[in-house]
């Protein structure tokens, strides 16, 4: 039933089925977005690989345990900064899987096989909130919930 749901909002095309159920397994690619989109997210993927690596390597030597302990640096020229830039830190954070991410503009960190990037990891600042296991400076800045962020704290009183 879902999936009809879904089905609905997936645009016309020749031979599209009235339901789901009658179709074959998509191939992948058939409803990509743009080569803009795609080439944006390319790119996206490549920083986040760069950082992957040297999450890696600090987790070998014990300067994190898990990638949420990190706080990652980025340091760019200033057209990739501008390119850091198009999408809120938050989203990089959580594509990253770390707790915070500061973007710096200059020389700095390990180069990997991005241009104009650079990137440094060190422990994240703050505690760890006991919901989303990220580090922040704002653990219970809600006197309800000592353990949380202020964010899983907003979220618990909805
Ligand atoms: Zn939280």
């Amino acid at each position: 039933f879902t999936s009809q749901e879904i089905w609905s909002f997936v645009p016309d095309f020749d031979g599209k089925q009235k339901y789901v159920a009658f179709e074959d397994m998509a191939a992948a690619g058939v409803w990509a977005q743009s080569e803009e989109f795609r080439a944006k997210w390319d790119r996206i993927i490549a920083v986040r690989d760069d950082v992957k690596k040297v999450l890696e390597q600090a987790r070998a030597e014990k300067a994190i345990g898990s990638s949420l302990e990190a706080k990652v640096t980025l340091y760019c020229t200033p057209e990739m900064a501008a390119f850091i830039a198009t999408i809120p830190v938050e989203q990089w954070e959580d594509l990253m899987i770390v707790s915070q991410l500061e973007v710096v503009e200059g020389e700095g960190g390990a180069h990997g096989e991005v241009e104009g990037l650079g990137v440094a990891v060190q422990h994240a600042e703050g505690e760890k909130c006991q919901r989303c296991w990220k580090y922040t400076a704002d653990i219970g800045s809600d006197a309800q919930h000592p353990c949380l962020c202020a964010r899983c704290a907003a979220v618990i009183a909805e």
